[in-house]
């Protein structure tokens, strides 16, 4: 068992105030969290610099032996950091156990991946004036990375942050959501524990505005990486200068579904509906927009509807429990607007479009307009648009019109339409006879247009937090 409470007193000694956690499930107080000030801030930087000399002095196998043991302590405490998950989230615990598990593999490829950061040698002789040299690049740890990171997988998101930064040997410091700061203190014990230098990882918690301000601008923070939504990506881009940035921000991620799948029409309506409404939908590539063929239309939609209204609400540490309260209140009314905004302009209310308890029920619409806003803004919430098309042209114009473009998905058994919607879609990743709402921790993962900016997943993410050197050597 990993305690936060010694974690959170440190930081209260020094901090302005506290703010109230809330459980997003019941809406009541958990605990109070401290408001750190900005000269907390200063000093975990401070720290993190001292620390970047300790990480400089680990060989790659050490650094490596820390990240391997770290992802063995996450998997001996699992139960207790889903719980955590799931208090500090309202996740189900079913979920919560899932990016527990993620967060393991994260780590261990993390692990791996130290070990493997290798340059290459050039060819200098290839340019006229090259001759009698040889020529390599190393990569070299930068310093302290400032991460920044969002409420809806407050430990796996901290790990593809924490595991890359510490793999290449630099010192990195976590402001978390505001909303969900238990799962990242949890995990910095667990790194102390794992024989981690002292300051090489830290957390900072409080307003994400001042704080991140703080982190952003400082000189000697090096890189910025950053999760969130794409307002707060763009205003981060704006302020970073000439840092090092990466930022993985929304979507609205489109699933076509053709009639050459008809015989897997259940299955996939199984897995939809899994990849629209886990965790209340509150997931940056869940299915939010379903483009199905004419011809399998209307049967999709009736097993689509079916398994969606199986969905269990209920207490999210029931393991029985489908959905949950929403994060808060402000999302509920949102995403309650954006509902009845839809049925106003002739949207088809398929089922759900009501409040239930801190949640929203399971949401299908479909006829829904591009304009509407369930359907060209990030809805991050349990609602689903499941629009009927005449073929898989008019289904790619449909999933490229937005100003998205992290994941889609495609159902199809012909290969030639396959490597259509391979080639069209303009999204980072694209998954073949695979929902959207699919990301291997070990993949590169990156937004086009609003989606983002660089990659993560581990070796990706890692090329982004070091600088590559290039040496040659004359032996004429
Ligand atoms: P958010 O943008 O509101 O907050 C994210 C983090 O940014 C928090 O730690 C917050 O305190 C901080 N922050 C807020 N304002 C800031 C500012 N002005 N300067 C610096 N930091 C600031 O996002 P959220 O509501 O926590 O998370 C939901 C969003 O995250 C969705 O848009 C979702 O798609 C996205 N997301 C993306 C991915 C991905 O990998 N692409 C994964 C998960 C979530």
């Amino acid at each position: 068992m990993f305690d936060t409470s010694q974690y959170l007193n440190q930081l209260e000694k020094d901090s302005m105030n506290t703010y109230a956690l809330m459980n997003p499930h019941t809406r009541e107080k958990i605990m109070d969290i401290p408001e750190c000030s900005n000269e907390q801030m200063e000093k975990a930087i401070q720290n993190g610099k001292r620390a970047f000399q300790k990480m400089k002095a680990l060989t790659s196998e050490k650094r490596s032996l820390i990240l391997e043991k770290a992802a063995q302590m996450v998997d001996e405490n699992k139960e207790d950091f889903a719980k955590t998950i799931t208090l500090e989230s309202g996740k189900p615990v079913r979920f919560a156990l899932g990016e527990v598990g993620r967060t393991v593999q994260t780590l261990k490829f993390a692990a791996i991946e130290a070990r493997k950061l290798e340059g290459e040698s050039i060819r200098l002789d290839a340019a006229t004036n090259g001759g009698g040299r040889d020529a390599y690049t190393i990569f070299q740890p930068i310093g302290v990375v400032g991460a920044i990171t969002p409420f809806n997988f407050p430990l796996n998101l901290v790990a593809h942050k924490v595991g890359p930064a510490l793999a290449v040997g630099n010192s990195i410091i976590v402001k978390p959501a505001e909303k969900t700061p238990l799962s990242s203190i949890k995990l910095a014990e667990v790194f102390k524990e794992a024989g981690l230098p002292e300051d090489a990882y830290q957390v900072i918690t409080g307003d994400g505005p001042r704080l991140g301000k703080v982190l952003i601008e400082h000189p000697d923070v090096e890189k910025i990486t950053f999760t969130g939504s794409p307002e707060v990506g763009k205003l981060i881009k704006s302020q970073v200068g000439l840092k090092k940035v990466t930022l993985e921000l929304g979507n609205n991620s489109a699933l076509y579904v053709d009639e050459s799948v008809k015989n897997k029409l259940k299955d996939i309506a199984k897995s939809a509906v899994t990849g629209a409404f886990s965790y209340n939908g509150q997931v940056c590539i869940s299915t939010q927009r379903v483009y199905v063929h004419q011809d399998v239309f209307d049967e999709f939609l009736a097993y689509f509807k079916e398994f969606t209204e199986s969905l269990k609400y209920g207490d999210p540490n029931d393991p029985n429990t489908d959905l949950s309260g929403v994060i808060d209140e402000k999302s509920q009314d949102r995403v309650l607007t954006w509902i009845q905004e839809a049925v106003d302009s002739g949207s088809r209310l398929v089922t759900g479009g009501l409040k239930q308890e801190n949640g929203i029920e399971p949401t299908i619409l479909a006829n829904v307009s591009n304009e509407a806003r369930v359907s060209c803004n990030e809805v991050f919430g349990p609602v689903v648009i499941v629009n009927s098309v005449k073929n898989a042209e008019e289904a790619l114009e449909a999933m490229n019109d937005t100003n998205y473009g992290l994941n889609a998905g495609v159902f199809t058994y012909h290969l030639p339409q396959a490597f259509t919607f391979a080639h069209g879609l303009i999204v980072g990743q694209v998954l073949i006879n695979d929902l959207p709402t699919l990301r291997f921790d070990h993949m590169p993962y990156g937004g086009l247009k609003s989606s983002g900016y660089g990659y993560e997943g581990i070796k990706y993410a890692m090329k982004e937090m070091v600088h590559m050197k290039f040496i040659s050597m004359n032996y004429d």
